[in-house]
């Protein structure tokens, strides 16, 4: 069965999309530590994705930190944050994914603390300026 996230990448379920190539996609977390919090994933066969990111092979786990790399740039550049923190936990969804975070500060990246709540229109609105 497919996960959601290859739900995502098909379009079968909506996504506040940021850039995406042959093999990697990028869209705004739903519930966001910070607006420009976004996922990086890579595009699996369905049925046949990993879960754990350090079971991809080496040239994959590379290529997916260069597309994440660049989208990070942008988040930087459309946020004005200090740094985006690079974040692996994969403990919720079953499907490769780093998540990209824009922070000034060290609590920023606490993903224990309340999520951001961004309307429709705000995630639609981040999303295009983000898009590459
Ligand atoms: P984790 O697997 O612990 O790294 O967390 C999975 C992340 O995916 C969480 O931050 C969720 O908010 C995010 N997430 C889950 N479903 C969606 C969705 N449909 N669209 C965007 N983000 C999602």
């Amino acid at each position: 069965m497919a996960t959601i996230f290859t739900k995502i990448i098909q379009g079968a379920i909506p996504s506040y999309k940021v850039a995406e190539d042959d093999r990697f996609y990028a869209f705004l977390d739903i519930n966001p530590l910070r607006a420009g919090h976004t996922l990086v994933v890579p595009k699996f066969a369905e049925g046949e994705e990993l879960d754990y990111i350090f079971d991809l092979d080496d040239e994959t786990l590379s290529a997916m930190m260069v597309f994440a790399k660049r989208v990070a740039a942008r988040i930087r550049e459309v946020t004005g944050c200090a740094r985006v923190a690079t974040v692996v936990l994969g403990l919720e969804v079953p499907h490769v994914h780093i998540h990209l975070v824009p922070i000034d500060s060290e609590a920023d990246v606490d993903f224990r603390a309340p999520r951001e709540k961004l309307s429709p229109d705000e995630f639609a609105s981040l999303a295009a300026k983000l898009a590459m």
